[in-house]
């Protein structure tokens, strides 16, 4: 018995007379539900148009046109990140989506969506949400991403709005980018709802919020538990000390997609490798670390030894678990540089503030103001430069 199967669009189907091509029935509330057979792209018979535009207009090399061009090596990129801006695709004739793919642009992580809804509409002004992510993450560039949900109506305009980029800014200077959104209609029996990726909780501690989101559930809880510990204990002892205007609001993923110990950046925001603390989960000061780089916010030109070596000394200063994570300053060799950064430069900024109370808060205040320099800080605070400091700690580095 021969079976058609169709593959055409709904104003072709009707030319091969076979009543699952009908794109839906109309109900009693006018609405079209699904009667669609095959999973399909339906993106290229929409059109696209976006709330805030690439400054160089729709077709330029990151303009929006590229976002649905089906090809993810190109980006739509714009310059100010607005949280209620949207990206919009209007057909001629309702569809039935129920899945959709995002693909990461080619340039930094800190531009990719975050958080975002997925709307739909039959009037241009009465929205129904039909998904919402948060704190998704791309684990690397160019990657596709798909996300599906339930829904059975054909709806004429869809939307995507992004609330939240990955480097928690919005406004002007803040970049935001997307290689590709695509629609996918999907049957109904086949219709599935992706999983959540991310669990959140936030936690507050006098005038301060951790927003601690997990997106790996096989990390110890007890590690969970001790990273908001030393938040409680520790954050507010070093925006007191450094930099009491810092951040009020702050955030932790445990990250997946990310590999490493763990990393700062964006507005204040951390994340922790799982693999890393699956296997070391006493070493919660790395916390206490990582909070020191939200609170030095330095804008360039600080050399990394300082800025590290920094964030360690903290650590030392202050770290609650040090000790029960076997974390110690290594005794001075030879060979080493005050320039190798993390814990040997910090242990050199103890015996200088063991020598010269107050410096290290100097030297962090230098370094957020912009005013460092090796060649004057040191010679003015001490009245050596910081190779003969270096010199006089090899010889006597007792702690
Ligand atoms: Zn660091």
């Amino acid at each position: 018995m021969l079976k058609f199967s169709c593959f055409f669009t709904p104003l072709f189907c009707v030319l091969v007379a076979h009543s699952s091509c009908n794109k839906g029935t109309i109900s009693q509330n006018n609405s079209i539900t699904s009667t669609i057979t095959k999973e399909q792209d339906v993106t290229s018979s929409g059109a696209l148009t976006v709330s805030t535009e690439n400054t160089s207009g729709a077709q330029a090399k990151e303009g929006s046109s590229k976002l649905t061009d089906n090809n993810t090596s190109t980006k739509f990129l714009t310059y100010s990140f607005d949280p209620a801006s949207f990206m919009q695709i209007s057909f001629p004739k309702e569809q039935v989506v129920a899945a959709y793919t995002l693909t990461s642009g080619d340039d930094a992580q800190g531009r990719d969506p975050r958080d975002w809804k997925i709307t739909a509409s039959n009037d241009g002004t009465t929205w129904i949400q039909l998904d919402a992510r948060q704190y998704e993450s791309f684990g690397f560039r160019t990657q596709t991403k798909r996300f599906s949900f339930k829904n059975i109506k054909a709806y004429k305009y869809y939307r995507l709005n992004v609330s939240g980029i990955n480097d928690n800014r919005v406004g002007p200077n803040v970049l935001f980018q997307l290689a590709e959104w695509r629609l996918i209609e999907v049957p109904e029996k086949d219709q599935t709802i992706t999983p959540a990726s991310a669990t959140v909780e936030t936690i507050t501690q006098g005038k301060y919020t951790l927003t601690y989101v997990d997106r790996s559930t096989d990390v110890l809880p007890s590690v969970k538990v001790g990273l908001i510990d030393v938040f409680k204990k520790n954050y507010s002892k070093t925006v007191a000390t450094y930099h009491p205007n810092a951040l009020t609001n702050i955030v932790f993923i445990m990250n997946p997609e990310y590999k490493g110990v763990a990393a700062t950046y964006g507005a204040g925001v951390v994340r922790y490798d799982p693999v890393y603390f699956k296997t070391n989960p006493l070493d919660l000061d790395v916390a206490t670390h990582e909070m020191m780089h939200i609170v030095q916010e330095y804008s360039g030109g600080v050399p990394g030894w300082v800025t590290e070596g920094l964030a360690d000394y903290e650590r030392y200063r202050i770290g609650i678990s040090n000790a029960t994570a076997n974390w110690t300053l290594p005794n001075y060799q030879s060979g080493q540089n005050y320039t190798d950064a993390y814990r040997i430069t910090a242990r050199f900024f103890v015996w200088l503030e063991q020598r010269n109370p107050g410096i290290m808060v100097k030297l962090n205040n230098a370094a957020r103001m912009g005013t460092y320099n090796n060649g004057a800080f040191w010679l003015s605070e001490t009245t050596k430069d910081v190779a003969q400091l270096w010199n006089d700690y090899k010889l006597n580095p007792g702690i």
